[in-house]
């Protein structure tokens, strides 16, 4: 079966996606040639984004964060679009996605289970006033509250826990697919990666331009640009193909 014919059949449809759904809107993944994992720092990116670093050396977590977490300018592309009228259309259960850009909801997607959590939200550690983003990208040093407290983003960083209602809301909308299309991720975070192995639907489906560990499990897997594929699937709502 195309793609094209598998989502003409489903009408519960969860997309499971990773940074690489967001690259065709300008922001760099972390494992691909391009990626920032490539480019060379004096400490690991996995370090900077770490729960211990942050509060060991927050100077220094904010002053990598600023300059590559939090792409503000970015707009949503054609995945994001797609995905969003599938929603509106009635044919997409929910997007499961690791990243933290805010791109899904920026599209229209209401049903987002955000596994990494938001640069978009952002809280005070003393008494829980919220900033967002622009605040976050606009201050200098460490961000703190008004009331003295230290600012930290609403993402979950390494050796932290995924939010429990997140999962469960996740593991719930995969569990109830037709169809999973996993797109954009290298499947290699865990525990979001072991994720997909939730759905017992009839089509899994992989869109990922570099070879991952689930292609061989696959009904159907397109090792082409995430944008590319979906921009040309119809939107399904009314008057329109
Ligand atoms: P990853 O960087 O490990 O893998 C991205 C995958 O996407 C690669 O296998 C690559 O081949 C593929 N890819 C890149 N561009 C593509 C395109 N246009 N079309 C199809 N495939 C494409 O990303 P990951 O698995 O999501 O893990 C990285 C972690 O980093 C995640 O936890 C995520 O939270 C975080 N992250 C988020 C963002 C963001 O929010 N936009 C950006 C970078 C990293």
């Amino acid at each position: 079966m195309t793609l094209r014919e598998i989502i003409d059949k489903s009408n519960k449809i969860v997309f499971f996606g990773g940074a690489g759904v967001s690259t065709e809107s300008g922001i760099p993944d972390f494992r691909s040639e391009d990626g920032l994992y490539r480019q060379k720092y004096d400490v690991p990116p996995e370090t900077m984004l770490s729960s211990a670093y942050f509060y060991s050396h927050t100077a220094d977590f904010y002053r990598f964060y600023r300059d590559k977490m939090l792409p503000l300018s970015a707009q949503p592309n054609a995945a994001h679009k797609k995905l969003a009228e599938w929603e509106r259309a009635g044919k997409l259960l929910a997007v499961v996605t690791q990243n933290i850009d805010g791109l899904h909801q920026a599209a229209g997607s209401k049903a987002v289970y955000e596994l990494h959590g938001s640069i978009h939200r952002n809280h005070c550690l003393a008494c829980g006033k919220s900033y967002t983003a622009q605040f976050i990208a606009d201050s200098t040093g460490v961000p703190h509250c008004s009331c003295g407290g230290l600012i930290k983003p609403d993402v979950v960083l390494y050796g932290e826990p995924l939010d429990g209602a997140t999962v469960q809301g996740a593991l719930e909308a995969i569990m109830a697919a037709d169809t999973l299309i996993v797109a954009g991720t290298s499947l290699t975070v865990y525990p979001a990666a072991g994720f997909v192995d939730y759905f017992h639907g009839k089509h899994l489906v992989l869109i990922n331009r570099d070879a991952t560990p689930l292609d061989g499990k696959c009904s159907l897997v397109l090792h082409q640009k995430m944008g590319e594929v979906l921009g040309a699937l119809p939107s399904y709502l009314p008057n329109e193909k």
